[in-house]
């Protein structure tokens, strides 16, 4: 009897063997008894015999094969993604499926499958296929004439489902789209490329199977129209296409700008807020190849897509393709793989390209397209300006020239935007006759103060308390309100220009369901004349009256401790600034800075992002900081905090004395050493090279799940970005 190796969600990074019928495939789900439960799983591998003994295997309860198996393909990249980032099997393959497919629920597979040759069922002599295998052969011979759904098969014979899977496992039969044909999808509004574009087009065009293309374009160079030419070719072909965009915010504009372009062509968009049923939906319709262009956040690189052919990353710099929790993969490393694996070429588009993803262009790996102009020839790049704030009396954060900025502005009925990165009123409150400052009970933050509400929120844990009425360490009553947030911000424009109509946008005024969504159309139909808010405004967003972008207080960042938050800050500041004049008018920014010197202010001001990619590479390569190195993290909680360090402690020692030529850093206290009532500890290990340090995780992996780790938790993070 077959034995089919099952990965289950569990954290055990072994496939479990249980006996199976005859027929079974790689692939399938399949339901099956663990422990008392019974539980959802998937097959990875078929074997002739298991290493256990016969009376400890268990039958496979139930094959759940209403949907085709999982490609191979796609559990080889979910093998990849398992022992590249020391996630357990069972655990990664799991939570790459949509909820419903990982429940034994019945799901309707609608108009899902087809079934065609393969390549090799294409070359095989049916004359001399057994003639025993009656029903096999009536299958091959009936997909001769084309492809057929599930209960056409069925109609060929009772036998069907069992010979097909046996033609699938063989290799001969896969699972395809609705339309197998190359088609020529209408193209809507196409603009003729200038030359750069053109040049971009042309080379991944030319990637005779994998190539790695980082697309560099400053913002509105016209990258988009870049994409959607190659998407076309991509369709025009026959094939699916995979498109990965950073924010969810940003997925329904996306959706229909791409839906615009293409009407005719089938499109599924995947990420997290979608319903279970129209994820598995949306899933199914990527894996039977009836969507064409599938779009979505991190989670739709592992979307099964049979005719792949081109695969675009968008903002591909953006720090939301990490995961931080659970499988911590990066969707933009995982989709480079995928691409190679699939031999289709992929483009990383970004104006700030990720630090790693540009180091790899220099080197050769990837090949560098440049856009350097704004494809709208009347869309000239912003005039940046600094302000230093040291030469200004800034009222409630907001200096002399900006204030004169956004009045010229009003009285011009252009818009503005003022960028600040903190929401709420401000972000501490403090007494000032002692010195007391608003923190947390629970974590090593302050408290923000929210005035709308008047209460202090903890932005890392959720804990709120009442404003105070005196200090609770002295009881003078004289607290104020250090620094300035959104709506601190706010109300002193309110305050300053009672006529002007402001809109505050960030994550508190836009918790309500389509709130985002009513505020981005007001702002288009120029209801708004003074924008304020925190990085939601600066994504992808095109506002064509806004001419004003000030920034506010983005120094901190400058000389933090994490050594990346410089280089989000330019991508963030490039982003923001490329808002102001996207139409005929021009744009200007201000930035509102101690250090207008800074050579982030410098290459902001000159639109040059070489020029700040070059210093920031020459700090981490003698500072010895990725992409100069390779990094993993092992990072602990729990509620003693000797506890977490005795933990990193051992770990630490375990690391050690495997004695392979890796750097093992000492025990130290997190960025936030206390958040939530927890003490935070990290450990770091890195090495110049990937191979010796994934050779080194491989041996350390194991003892370290063999630590006693009692009341802590745990995780391994592999090409950490948060320090
Ligand atoms: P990006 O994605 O680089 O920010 P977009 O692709 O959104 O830039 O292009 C910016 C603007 O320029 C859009 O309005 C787009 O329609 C227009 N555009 C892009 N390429 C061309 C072109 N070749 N000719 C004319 N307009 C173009
Ligand atoms: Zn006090
Ligand atoms: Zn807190």
């Amino acid at each position: 009897m077959p034995i089919a190796r099952v990965a289950l969600d569990v954290p055990l990074p072994t496939l479990f063997d249980y006996a199976a019928a005859d027929g079974i495939a790689a692939g399938q789900r399949v339901l099956v008894p663990f422990g008392r439960k019974q539980v959802v799983g998937v097959v990875m591998e078929c074997a002739a015999d298991s290493g256990l003994a016969a009376e400890r295997i268990r039958p496979v309860t139930q094959v759940l094969d209403e949907i085709p198996p999982l490609p191979a393909e796609l559990l080889a990249l979910l093998r990849f993604c398992s022992d590249y980032y020391h996630h357990p099997l069972g655990a990664t393959v799991l939570s790459a499926l949509p909820s419903r497919l990982r429940s034994a629920r019945r799901i309707k597979p609608g108009n899902a499958a087809q079934y065609a040759l393969s390549a090799s069922g294409r070359a095989l002599d049916l004359g001399r296929f057994p003639g025993r295998k009656v029903v096999q052969h009536r299958i091959l011979a009936a997909l001769q004439a084309g492809a057929l759904n599930p209960a056409q098969l069925r109609a060929l014979s009772p036998g069907a489902p069992a010979a097909l899977k046996a033609l699938l496992q063989a290799g001969w039969v896969e699972v395809c789209a609705a339309s197998h044909r190359a088609v020529s999808p209408a193209f809507d509004n196409a603009h003729t490329l200038n030359a750069e574009q053109q040049r971009a087009v042309d080379a991944v065009a030319r990637a005779n199977g994998y190539g790695c293309f980082l697309l560099h374009g400053v913002t509105g160079s016209g990258k988009t129209e870049v994409y959607v030419h190659l998407m076309h070719r991509a369709l025009q072909r026959g094939g699916q296409v995979l498109l990965l965009v950073p924010e969810i915010n940003l997925t329904p504009q996306l959706e229909n700008y791409f839906r615009s372009r293409f009407p005719d062509t089938a499109l599924a968009s995947l990420h997290s807020g979608l319903s279970d049923g129209e994820r598995a939906h949306n899933w199914l319709g990527a894996q039977t190849g009836r969507a064409r262009i599938v779009l979505g956040t991190r989670l739709v690189v592992f979307a099964p897509l049979p005719q792949l052919a081109l695969i675009v990353v968008d903002e591909e710099h953006d720090a939301s393709f990490k995961q931080q929790d659970g499988l911590r993969y990066s969707a933009r490393d995982a989709a480079v793989f995928r691409a190679n694996q699939r031999g289709v070429p992929i483009v990383l588009g970004s104006a700030t390209p990720s630090l790693e993803s540009y180091h790899n262009a220099q080197s050769g790996r990837y090949r560098l397209l440049q856009l350097t102009g704004r494809a709208l020839a009347a869309a000239k790049l912003p005039a940046v300006r600094c302000v230093n704030i040291a030469s200004e009396a800034l009222h409630h954060g907001i200096g002399g020239h900006l204030l004169a900025a956004l009045e010229q502005r009003l009285a011009r009925g252009e818009q503005s935007l003022l960028f600040i990165n903190r929401r709420g009123y401000a972000p501490v409150l403090m007494c000032s006759a002692c010195g007391w400052l608003s923190g947390c009970p629970n974590c090593d933050g302050k408290l923000v103060l929210h005035l709308q509400d008047r209460r202090l929120r903890c932005h890392h844990c959720g804990h709120q308390a009442r404003v105070p009425g005196a200090c609770p360490s002295c009881g003078d009553a004289d607290l104020k309100p250090v620094g300035s947030g959104t709506q601190r911000v706010e109300s002193a424009l309110r305050e300053r220009f009672p006529d002007a109509r402001i809109l505050r946008v960030d994550r508190d005024s836009t918790r309500n369901k389509g709130a985002w969504s009513a505020m981005r159309q007001q702002i288009h139909d120029a209801e708004v004349d003074i924008l304020v808010g925190t990085q939601m405004l600066s994504k992808g967003h095109d506002f064509p009256g806004l001419t004003l972008v000030g920034v506010l207080n983005p120094d901190s960042a400058l000389y933090s401790s994490d050594f990346r938050a410089s280089e989000e800050l330019f991508a963030q500041l490039a982003q923001v600034a490329g808002r102001a004049g996207r139409a005929d008018k021009p744009g200007e920014v201000l930035v509102q800075t101690a250090f207008p010197g800074h050579p982030l202010f410098r290459a902001l001001r000159d639109h040059d992002y070489a020029a700040w990619a070059k210093t920031l590479l020459a700090e981490r390569r003698s500072a010895g900081f990725p992409p100069f190195v390779h990094q993993a993290m092992l990072r602990a909680e729990g509620k003693r905090e000797a506890g977490v360090v005795a933990f990193l402690q051992q770990a630490r020692k375990a690391a050690t004395g495997l004695a392979l030529p890796v750097e093992v850093y000492g025990v130290v206290p997190a960025a936030m050493p206390r958040r939530a009532s927890h003490a935070r500890a990290q450990l770091l290990v890195q090495c110049e090279t990937r191979k010796p340090l994934q050779q080194f995780l491989r041996a350390w992996r194991p003892l370290l799940d063999a630590l006693p780790a009692n009341k802590l938790r745990w995780s391994l993070d592999i090409d950490p970005l948060e320090f």
